[in-house]
């Protein structure tokens, strides 16, 4: 049995992968392969537990021989000397099929994600989006000649590929974050061995036929699924490999730095975030409330820059918590098909655990939860967060919480949760309300609602995050750089900086008129 709305063994896209014997979902060297020790996973749908599908799940070896393809086919040469034009052109049809099949590539990942359908379209429209940004930016991006201040030299910056790229991905915005490291490593010339999570592989799947159609070489983009701890370790040891670029959790991203340093590996890392949303009593009320909802609950918080941690001046404190509990208790929860779900269920049994754990510790240590607070059950599919069209009992939900009277002595403030969670704290000043806000070892977004221009250009300076949004909450563009600064991460995706880290930047010197230098005498 298969999801309602997706069955891989009839996606077009899939028709490699799920011919013949088993799955063989393993991309190398252009060709669909097994793992070589015939291992298998099967992928469910976090909404409802149905299967989705059967897909390889790789082991190091696997890993190894896919590196060995991109590092073979990146030394050959002839790939990182295509020009960039017709490398750009390559992703630019990639956008376009991804286009022509986005209905097939929001269902895959709705199918492997539990999110709602309405949700992977909208993804799919930025995914297309990144690729066109980064196919028209490689046809524009070829280095910079350099003002030597003397008429006998030419000096001139090259922008080379970096060689063979490891790229590791997450599960919760999984072609998303695909997107945001093949486009650029594609613009740059580089090969790659992507590993993406391995709860949800079917639209990275689909990416690699549609990347073949689109005219990439074979060799140059290699995919392989499994579990990190069984396959990934490669990517970030071997010598082979020239550039890890991870997106996912603080811990694995410290053991890939850990890893990479023995070779001195360029490292690209997108890492967590516990990003706070100050909102001051001068803001828009009604706004304010609505976008710090969707900041703490859209996808059910499995958003690296949710808005995880409210903190507002204490004097509308009461009426600004009674009207975001008032909403947060009408939200609708349902799978991926239910035209009235607002959102969805956690990606797995075991992350909805860690949810209702953090919870439980924020209790423990003074926390008042207002709603929420507990897994759905099959009472609440008439109750105000059912739709009556998903038996919540039957997946991995998770009933949208908000804890009130937290303080910076609580781990509920300072841990991420990944899931439908948001704390409130109180502020007086904005001195204060900027020290609480940088109070975290994450920083990668935050967001300042006020009415004073001014307040929230002070607010914005002050905040050690890499995104700010101000009198606004969650959008981004392809052509503005995307990333963290603590601990959520170092380095950049997205506009001209996230072409650049798949780039090295060399300075070819030209003397035109060679001269002995006389320095030595003898
Ligand atoms: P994770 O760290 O558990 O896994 C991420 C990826 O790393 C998966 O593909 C996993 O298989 C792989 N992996 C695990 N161990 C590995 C190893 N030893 N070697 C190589 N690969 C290995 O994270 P997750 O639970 O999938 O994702 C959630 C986390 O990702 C959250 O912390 C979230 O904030 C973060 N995230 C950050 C961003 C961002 O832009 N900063 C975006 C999305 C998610």
């Amino acid at each position: 049995m298969s999801t309602t709305f997706f069955d891989p063994t009839k996606c077009a896209l899939l028709e490699g992968v799920y011919q013949g014997e088993g799955p063989a979902s393993l991309y190398i060297d252009g060709q669909w392969q097994a793992a070589a020790d015939g291992a298998t996973r099967t992928i469910t749908c976090p909404a409802n537990g149905e299967k989705v599908g059967v897909v390889s799940e790789a082991s190091e070896a696997d890993t190894e021989r896919a590196i060995e393809v991109a590092r073979r086919t990146f030394d050959e040469g002839s790939w990182a000397e295509t020009p960039a034009v017709e490398r750009g052109k390559i992703l630019l049809r990639t956008a376009a099929l991804i286009r022509e099949h986005k209905d097939a590539f929001a269902a895959a990942e709705s199918a492997d994600t539990g999110k709602r359908l309405p949700e992977s379209e909208a993804d799919m429209d930025d995914i297309a989006n990144a690729f066109d940004y980064f196919g028209t930016l490689a046809q524009h991006g070829a280095g910079r000649v350099v003002d030597p201040g003397d008429p006998s030299v030419r000096s001139r910056i090259d922008a080379e590929p970096v060689g063979v790229c490891g790229l590791i991905t997450p599960w919760n915005y999984p072609l998303l974050q695909v997107s945001w490291k093949v486009a650029p490593a594609i613009a740059a010339g580089n090969t790659f061995v992507l590993k993406q999570a391995e709860l949800t592989p079917h639209t990275a799947m689909m990416l690699m036929t549609v990347l073949e159609q689109a005219g990439l070489p074979k060799g140059v983009g290699n995919l392989i699924t499994g579990a990190g701890a069984r396959c990934g370790n490669p990517l970030s040891t071997s010598p082979l490999v020239d550039m890890v670029s991870f997106t996912g959790g603080l811990a694995t991203g410290k053991l890939i730095a850990r890893n990479a340093a023995e070779t001195i590996k360029r490292t690209a890392l997108e890492l967590g975030g516990k990003n706070p949303n100050v909102i001051f009593a001068d803001a828009d009320f009604d706004a304010a409330v609505d976008n710090a909802l969707n900041g703490a609950f859209v996808h059910s918080g499995q958003v690296c820059s949710a808005g995880s941690r409210i903190i507002v001046e204490a004097s509308i404190h009461d009426e600004f918590v009674a009207a975001l509990v008032e909403r947060t208790k009408k939200i609708k929860l349902g799978g991926p098909a239910d035209a009235d779900a607002e959102t969805g269920a956690l990606i797995s049994d075991e992350h909805r655990q860690k949810v209702a754990d953090y919870v439980d510790h924020a209790r423990e240590q003074g926390a008042k939860v207002l709603c929420g607070g507990r897994v759905a059950e099959a009472e609440d599919n008439q109750g105000s967060h059912g739709t009556g069209n998903t038996d919540l009992s039957k997946g991995w939900f998770y009933l949208p919480t908000v804890i009130d009277q937290c303080d910076r002595s609580m781990d509920c403030v300072h841990d991420e949760a990944f899931g439908p969670t948001v704390t409130i704290e109180t502020f007086s000043t904005e001195e204060e309300a900027i020290e609480l806000a940088n109070d975290t070892e994450y920083g990668l977004a935050g967001a300042v609602w006020t009415q004073d221009a001014g307040k929230a250009e002070r607010v914005a300076r002050g905040l050690r995050h890499g995104t700010i949004w101000i009198n606004d909450f969650h959008p981004y563009l392809p052509q503005a750089e995307w990333g963290g600064m603590k601990q959520s991460g170092n380095g950049r995706e997205l506009g001209p900086t996230g072409l650049a880290e798949y780039q090295e930047h060399k300075h070819v010197y030209q003397n035109i008129a060679p001269a002995v230098t006389g320095w030595f005498a003898g």
